[in-house]
């Protein structure tokens, strides 16, 4: 197998013109490297076929805070509350959320019950 040396320029990329001066290889274009596929590339990584779009995730924007006064209240006394977990508390604030969409706003007796659960009473 012949190396892949351009064979015009001994694979310098550059050659000696008949003024003495030095000039970028008219075979390779001073890659030193032989060229006599003509330079043929490689479409298959330019066609638009190929190209790749990106995923498009359709994020539906969830409500993560209570749209009432009385619901965001009661959501940072859940938040504020340090004997529950962070899991208790999301779900308590859903809670809160899944409520006043249903029924408007956060009745009292609603805001009792959540209340209960993030202050229990003391033994
Ligand atoms: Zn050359």
């Amino acid at each position: 197998m012949a190396a892949e040396t351009c064979g015009i320029c001994g694979g310098d990329g550059r050659i000696a013109n008949s003024f003495g001066n030095t000039t970028t290889c008219p075979s390779c274009h001073g890659s030193g490297r032989r060229s006599d596929d003509g330079g043929l590339r490689d479409v298959t990584k330019t066609k638009p076929s190929h190209f790749q779009k990106p995923n498009k995730v359709a994020v539906v924007e969830k409500q993560n805070w209570p749209s009432t006064y009385e619901g965001a209240q009661l959501a940072k006394e859940v938040q504020a509350c340090a004997s529950v977990s962070n899991e208790t508390k999301a779900k308590l604030t859903r809670e809160i959320i899944d409520y006043e969409g249903s029924h408007g706003k956060c009745t009292e007796t609603f805001t009792k019950k959540i209340r209960r659960q993030v202050r229990p009473p003391a033994p």
